[in-house]
């Protein structure tokens, strides 16, 4: 057993949300891959500056931090909330909205306050993914997801994260936050992003 465990390609995930490496895990679970969060590989974590302009350069800054440190694969993740009406922000700007040390409930009165003029038909939105995986110090596989919504007035629903509940999916009339996580997933950006980039990876396992 503990051969066949060896033989597998090791996959880190360059994230400190254990949420998230739990989702990566659900959705590459039939991968001979072994899912290692950063923080099993590396003590201690070397500083993880996102100073990138869009979500596939702070993807790539994420995963190439991890990867150099160790030459072993290495998956990051950027995302956020793009809204119309606000010309696409709080997009890179998502977790920190409101501010430096904003939380996110500062966070999410200030998308409302922002929003408080827009008429329902203009409150169109889309939370954004991306996905990098540094596979050698040249080649990174990226995959981008996109699922497209509306905000609505006041919060619904007490699952999930951040913005979900001021997130209503199109062909839905629950928020992201009134889903269960398996009927999130399925349409998410993040879960999107990461089937594209099962496929990808499976190129490179087989070889
Ligand atoms: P990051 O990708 O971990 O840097 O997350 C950026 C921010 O985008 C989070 O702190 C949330 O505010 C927001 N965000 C990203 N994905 C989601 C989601 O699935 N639901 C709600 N908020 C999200």
């Amino acid at each position: 057993m503990d051969n066949e465990l060896s033989m597998d390609q090791q996959l880190i995930i360059a994230t400190g949300n254990a949420g998230k490496v739990r989702e990566i895990g659900e959705i590459f679970s039939e991968m001979s891959l072994r899912l290692l969060p950063m923080s099993a590989v590396l003590d201690p974590v070397p500083e993880i500056v996102e100073d990138g302009a869009t979500f596939s350069e702070n993807a790539r800054i994420k995963a190439g931090v991890i990867f150099r440190a160790t030459g072993i694969w290495t998956l990051g993740d950027d995302s956020g909330l793009a809204v119309d009406a606000l010309g696409g922000a709080p997009g890179i700007h998502s977790a920190r909205y409101a501010g430096e040390q904003a939380d996110m409930e500062a966070n999410k009165r200030k998308l409302l306050e922002d929003l408080a003029d827009t008429p329902e038909s203009e409150r169109t939105a889309r939370f954004i993914c991306t996905i990098a995986v540094y596979i050698n110090p040249t080649t990174v596989l990226e995959t981008e997801g996109a699922c497209e919504g509306k905000i609505i007035d006041h919060p619904r629903g007490d699952s999930g994260f951040g913005y979900d509940p001021l997130f209503v999916p199109e062909g839905y009339t629950r928020t992201f936050a009134q889903l269960t996580a398996s009927e999130k997933h399925r349409i998410s950006h993040r879960g999107r992003a990461l089937r594209k980039m099962k496929e990808l990876l499976h190129e490179y396992i087989r070889r």
